[in-house]
């Protein structure tokens, strides 16, 4: 038997209803922020990723899906979609001064080359937003607040922010070099990766997941010493406007998330279901002020993040979020049992009528009896079973069983909408 590769999944039936749920819950809230989709390839050129997401990332270091078409170009799925987005805007020469910020929303598959565990795939789905251009605290604190408030419309009650600042160059600069004195003498206890970051990017030590050299970084001296008197500032205002918008945060200075492209204001949102479980980060992002030049185009800065569909879908679950949430529109409206062959026809030809209405509806397309076609219909969960025999149609009448209450009633076909208006809409 063939079976799905290794950190892949399917999402099927309910779980893809509630992905479907989840996803149009983010879309909505980001639309009414503004934001437009943006739909942009799977497949990227290779270098999108190295230029932009930066080679001391897990995800370059390790994690791409990199291969050579046939036409020998490096090409890779794509591991987030910041990047993609990005070049896109700049290709579609979408950066116009009167146009700015540009905001966009996508929402899609990422793969990553990881360690299958708990909230962890090699294909999962991202929801996100960019918000590029006008470049000062209004602009970071509203998508922050943006997240914030979709986890809320979710249902969510306890959501934990985390929040830091990267400082800008001269602050990053100067922490940088502290940072590395400070590691230097640690390093023989450490694990390799954190050799090759040291090298590549010291900052990106804080983010170890290896639990003896989080103990280290505990120690390590702080980025809040290092900011200049304008990075400092523009922090204080984030703070601010989140607090006065209703939003609760965390200062955690040790947060430097895993892409290289993020300078200012970085964010995660935690959250551990009651059960306990930890999934990681459910959303996270921040400010980046070089990724647009980096990808040609103009030297404006943007802010944006992600949220993991999985993750998000995997703790709604474990805290029954989805017990208040009615999934019902997921179940089908009306079950068709045709009497005998002669007359399934006739039923195809009346669901195309009931659909145009805008009702789920599905015949049984086989000759079967009629209790078999009521189990089937007991198995589509179907909300009313609708008979059409010869008799019923030669009388300009069906029999409608409603399966919840198991009442059975004949109704006139000209009286038949008002009756499932009634009955379907009501119950909603
Ligand atoms: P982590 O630190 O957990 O590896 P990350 O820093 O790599 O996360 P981002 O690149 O910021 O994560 O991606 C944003 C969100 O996408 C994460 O907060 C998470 O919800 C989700 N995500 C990232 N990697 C995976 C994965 N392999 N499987 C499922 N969801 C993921
Ligand atoms: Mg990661």
């Amino acid at each position: 038997m063939i079976t799905v590769l290794k950190g892949t999944h399917d999402v099927i039936l309910d779980e893809a209803s509630k992905y479907t749920y989840v996803e149009q819950v983010l879309i909505r809230v980001a639309e009414t922020y503004g934001f437009k989709e943006f739909r942009t390839p799977i497949i990227e050129a290779s270098n999108l990723f190295t230029r932009s997401v930066g080679d001391s990332s897990d995800i370059v270091r390790k994690e791409m899906y990199t291969f050579l078409d046939k036409g020998e170009r490096s090409i890779t799925l794509r591991p987030e979609l910041t990047a993609g987005v990005v070049r896109s805007m700049v290709n579609n020469k979408l950066f116009i001064e009167q146009d700015y910020p540009k905001k966009a929303y996508y929402v899609g598959p990422c793969f990553r080359y990881e360690r299958p565990q708990q909230g962890r795939y090699r294909q999962f789905n991202q929801f996100g937003v960019e918000c590029v251009g006008v470049n000062n605290s209004y602009r970071d604190s509203e998508v922050i607040i943006l997240a914030y408030n979709a986890l809320k419309m979710l249902g969510f009650k306890d959501i934990t922010l985390k929040i830091n600042t990267l400082g800008d160059e001269e602050s990053r600069l100067n922490y940088k070099t502290v940072l590395k004195e400070y590691f230097k003498e640690h390093l023989n206890s450490m694990c390799p990766d954190c050799h090759e970051r040291y090298n590549l990017n010291p900052l990106r030590i804080l983010d170890c997941k290896v639990h003896e050299d989080q103990e280290i970084v505990k120690n390590a001296p702080k980025m809040s010493n290092f900011l200049t008197e304008n990075a400092k500032k523009a922090f204080e205002e984030v703070k601010a406007i989140l607090t006065e918008n209703g939003v609760k945060y965390d200062v955690d200075d040790s947060l430097v998330r895993g892409l290289d492209y993020y300078s200012g204001v970085v964010f995660e949102f935690h959250y551990t279901s009651k059960q306990g479980k930890n999934y990681g980060a459910i959303g996270a992002g921040g400010h980046y002020n070089k990724l647009v030049k980096e990808l040609e185009g103009p030297d404006i800065e943007g802010i944006g993040f992600a949220m993991g569909i999985e993750r998000l879908v995997s703790v709604m679950n474990d805290d029954n979020l989805f017990d208040e949430i009615d999934l019902e529109d997921t179940m089908l409206d009306v079950y068709i049992l045709p009497i005998g062959e002669e007359n399934i026809a006739y039923s195809l030809s009346f669901a195309n009528k009931l659909r145009s209405l805008g009702y789920a509806t599905e015949v049984c397309l086989e000759n079967k009896g009629m209790s078999q076609m009521f189990k089937k219909a007991e198995r589509r969960r179907a909300k009313l079973a609708l008979i059409l025999g010869e008799n019923e149609i030669k009388n300009g009448e069906v029999v409608v069983k409603n399966l919840a209450l198991k009442e059975q009633e004949t109704i006139k076909m000209e009286d038949l909408v008002e009756y499932l208006d009634e009955i379907l809409i009501k119950e909603e």
